[in-house]
């Protein structure tokens, strides 16, 4: 790939119009609702400029940051999964007019590029890809998935503040991006520094009032996300923490969070890599026809829990357990990495300030280690 380049803030509208002129919808961060969300942008001045986000346990806003940058909120409650695994969709319809018809419905796409994408939503699309895409760990590819992937542009923003709430540090996924991006943008005073990491990037770039960047511009950038880095307190100690959570699955502690836990699925929701679903067929009022829908779940519902005509997560404390064993344990077995990617969104988003890092601090503090149910179908390694 090329040099880092630099664009100026004024010419940051070239960028939105090359890609629109290449056909894609383009969208990047507003204000909707008093967070910032991903949304369509036709030009520089629909961005929403000037803004940090104040995140702590159970709270999130935004306030004036006293400058017009763009990227300085550090992110939303939207990573990059509605755009790739669907909220709700239909997978395939069945009509019975004469002879029985299956149609699948994969969606004809426009190309969609995002502007904002955030190293730890790199992250979570790499975790996503290992659920939806045939690979090491699986021999199923999931068409919806995979053709949004295909038209998906990644314009990601190297994180220049950290959010109370974040430790993708720890989790050794960010605040840089270092791959998964078609191009990287680091916001400076008076321009970006743009990097390439795909064909695609690389082709565009040639359509950028660009100027090379010199080194000065290159050292404020590692120093801006190196602060940014600097400034995280949370971290998840993960040493060894399969065998924590297997080994304390009647630890009281999830007595303790389940007090407090709602079970509302709002964690879930926002998490970049949960893909829970649930899948039902709606018939026509006359019978003749039906569609199969996919839409997201939660484990964190009763429905979800119930299999075969029985209920296996009655409790809050086996659905918070289920979530977290699965997240930060079971993943790993699954799919060779964790299932959390240090965003901080589960913590911000929990109405009740739930926050997973105390959670596995409390347990590892005062670890009880009975064997795990089932442990010799699951032996270590
Ligand atoms: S941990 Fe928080 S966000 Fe998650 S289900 Fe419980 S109350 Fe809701
Ligand atoms: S578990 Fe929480 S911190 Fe980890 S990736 Fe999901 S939302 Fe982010």
């Amino acid at each position: 790939m090329s040099q880092p380049s630099l664009l100026a803030r004024a010419d940051f509208d070239s960028l939105i119009r090359a890609l629109a002129a290449r056909g894609y919808r383009v969208l990047g961060p507003r204000v909707r609702s008093g967070s910032i969300v991903f949304d369509e942008i036709s030009g520089a001045a629909d961005l929403s400029a000037g803004f940090i986000s104040v995140q702590e346990p159970g709270s999130y806003r935004l306030e004036d940051s006293g400058n017009g940058r763009y990227f300085d909120y550090v992110h939303g409650p939207e990573s990059l999964k509605r755009f790739l695994f669907a909220p709700k969709e239909t997978l395939w319809t069945v009509s019975a007019g004469g002879e029985v018809s299956f149609k699948e419905t994969l969606p004809d796409l426009r190309p969609l590029a995002v502007i904002g994408a955030r190293a730890c939503d790199l992250a979570g699309v790499s975790v996503q890809d290992r659920t939806f895409l045939a690979g090491q760990h699986s021999n199923y590819t999931d068409p919806y998935y995979a053709c949004r992937r295909e038209n998906l542009f990644i314009v990601a923003v190297n994180c220049t503040r950290s959010a109370a709430t974040c430790f993708c540090v720890s989790m050794n996924t960010g605040p840089r991006a270092r791959a998964g991006y078609d191009l990287a943008l680091t916001e400076l005073d008076e321009a970006f520094l743009v990097e390439a990491g795909s064909e695609q990037g690389e082709t565009l770039l040639a359509d950028l009032p660009l100027k090379p960047a010199r080194d000065v511009d290159e050292t404020a950038a590692t120093q801006a996300i190196a602060a940014a880095a600097d400034s995280q307190t949370r971290r998840l100690d993960t040493t060894d923490i399969q065998a924590l959570l297997f080994s304390n699955l009647e630890h009281p502690r999830w007595d303790d969070v389940a007090e407090r836990c709602l079970s509302c699925a709002n964690c879930t929701m926002v998490c970049p890599t949960c893909f829970c679903h649930s899948e039902s067929d709606v018939m026509s009022l006359d019978g003749t026809a039906s569609e199969h829908r996919r839409e997201w779940s939660s484990c964190f519902t009763l429905q979800h829990g119930y299999i075969h005509g029985a209920q296996i997560r009655p409790q809050i404390r086996h659905r918070y357990r289920q979530w977290l064993t699965h997240k930060l344990a079971a993943w790993i077995e699954q799919f060779g990495a964790s299932g959390c990617v240090g965003c901080g969104r589960c913590i911000t988003w929990c109405p009740t300030g739930i926050d997973l890092i105390e959670e596995v601090n409390a347990i590892r503090a005062t670890r009880i280690d009975t064997p795990a149910p089932f442990a010799s179908l699951f032996p270590p390694g």
